[in-house]
C-alpha cells in the first residue's frame, strides 16, 4: 500500500508558497495579508485558529486576527466582513466556522469580496466552481486534490464515492472530481445518511473520499481491493486519539494508496488556505475584475 503523506506533501507546498511570497513582495514590495475571524471560544476553532497563524508565520504572509467575543451582533460582524472586503490592505479573509448559535453564518460568507474568499464559500466562488470557472475554491477537498496530483493516482475515467455532502466538504470535492480538468474527468457519485446500502455503493468505487464524521464507519467489507481512499474524517475518540472515518488498520491490505488520520488531509488543508491566499493576492492585481 502507498502511504499518501499529507505532512510531506503540505511541507513541500508550503515551501512553494514561501517562495511565491518571497517573490511576491520583490515585485510589488509587501506580502499577502490575511484576515482571520474567529468569534466565540469553541475550543477547536481555537485551535484551528493558532495552526492557520502559525502556517502563516512559516511562509511569510501576514496573518491578522480578530479575536470577537461570542455575543458580538449580527451588525457589528457584518460591518466589519464589510470593512475588510473594501480594504486596499487585506488579500483574504477567512471566517473561522462555526458561528456562535444566533449568527447567521450564510449571510456573513456573501458579504466577503468572492476575489478574498480563501475558503471558496462565496456563493459566486461555489457557482463558478459548479460551471468550471476559475475561482478560489474550498481549502479541504482542494488539498485531496493535490494530494492525488502529487502522487499520480487519476481518478480520470473511474468510478469515485465521496460519502457527505456538505456544503464544505462534499459538495466541493465531488465537484472537483467530476470536473473537466487534470485529477478530474471521475464517475463521481455523493452517499449520504439516507443512501440505502452505503457498502454497495463503495464497493464499486476507484476512489474513495469519506467526509463523515463517524469513526471508523468505512470498514474492510465495504472497499473494492486496489481502491485508493482519502479519508476526509476527523473524529476524537473517548481516549483522546484522533481517527478518520476509515477502518484504516482493517484495510491497509486491502487497498492500493489510503491518507492516515492524523496526517493526510489535515495538514493539506492548512497549506491550501495559504497557497489560496497567495491566488487571492496575485488575483487582486492582475485580474481585479474577476476571479
Ligand atoms: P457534516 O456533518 O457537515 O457532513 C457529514 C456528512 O456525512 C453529511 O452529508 C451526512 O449526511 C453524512 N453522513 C453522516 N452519517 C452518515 C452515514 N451513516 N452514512 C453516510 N453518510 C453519512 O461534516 P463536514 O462535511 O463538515 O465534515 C466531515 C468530516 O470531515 C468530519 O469528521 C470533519 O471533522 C472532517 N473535516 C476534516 C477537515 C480536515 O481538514 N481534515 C476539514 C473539514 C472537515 P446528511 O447530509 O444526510 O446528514
Amino acid at each position: 500500500m502507498l502511504l499518501i503523506d499529507g505532512k510531506k506533501v503540505a511541507a513541500d507546498l508550503r515551501q512553494r508558497v514561501k517562495n511565491d511570497v518571497d517573490a511576491l513582495v520583490r515585485q510589488h514590495g509587501r506580502a499577502p495579508h490575511l484576515a482571520v475571524i474567529l468569534v466565540g471560544e469553541d475550543p477547536a476553532s481555537q485551535v484551528y485558529v493558532r495552526y492557520k497563524e502559525k502556517a502563516c508565520e512559516e511562509v511569510g504572509i501576514v496573518s491578522r486576527i480578530w479575536r470577537l467575543d461570542g455575543g458580538i451582533t449580527q451588525c457589528a460582524l457584518e460591518k466589519l466582513l464589510t470593512e475588510l472586503s473594501h480594504s486596499d490592505d487585506i488579500d483574504g479573509i477567512l471566517l473561522q466556522l462555526p458561528l456562535p448559535r444566533g449568527l447567521d453564518a450564510s449571510r456573513c460568507l456573501a458579504l466577503v469580496d468572492p476575489k478574498k474568499d480563501v475558503d471558496g464559500f462565496h456563493p459566486e466562488n461555489v457557482g463558478r466552481l459548479s460551471i468550471g470557472l476559475p475561482c478560489l475554491k474550498p481549502c479541504t477537498p482542494y488539498g485531496v486534490i493535490k494530494l492525488l496530483e502529487y502522487y499520480g493516482l487519476s481518478p480520470a475515467g473511474k468510478r469515485a464515492v465521496v460519502v457527505g455532502r456538505s456544503n464544505i466538504v462534499g459538495k466541493p470535492m465531488a465537484m472537483l472530481l467530476a470536473a473537466a480538468s487534470p485529477f478530474g474527468n471521475a464517475t463521481v457519485t455523493i452517499c449520504h445518511s439516507r443512501t440505502p446500502d452505503l457498502a454497495a455503493v463503495c464497493r464499486e468505487a476507484d476512489f474513495i473520499v469519506p467526509a463523515i464524521g463517524k469513526p471508523r464507519l468505512i470498514t474492510r467489507d465495504m472497499v473494492k481491493p486496489g481502491a485508493v481512499i482519502v479519508d476526509v474524517g476527523m473524529n476524537r475518540l473517548a481516549d483522546g486519539k484522533l481517527c478518520g472515518d476509515v477502518d484504516y488498520e482493517a484495510l491497509t491490505d486491502v487497498v492500493s494508496a489510503m491518507t492516515p488520520v492524523p496526517g493526510g488531509v489535515g495538514p493539506m488543508t492548512i497549506a491550501t488556505l495559504m497557497s489560496n491566499t497567495i491566488e487571492a493576492y496575485r488575483w487582486r492585481r492582475e485580474a481585479p475584475a474577476c476571479p
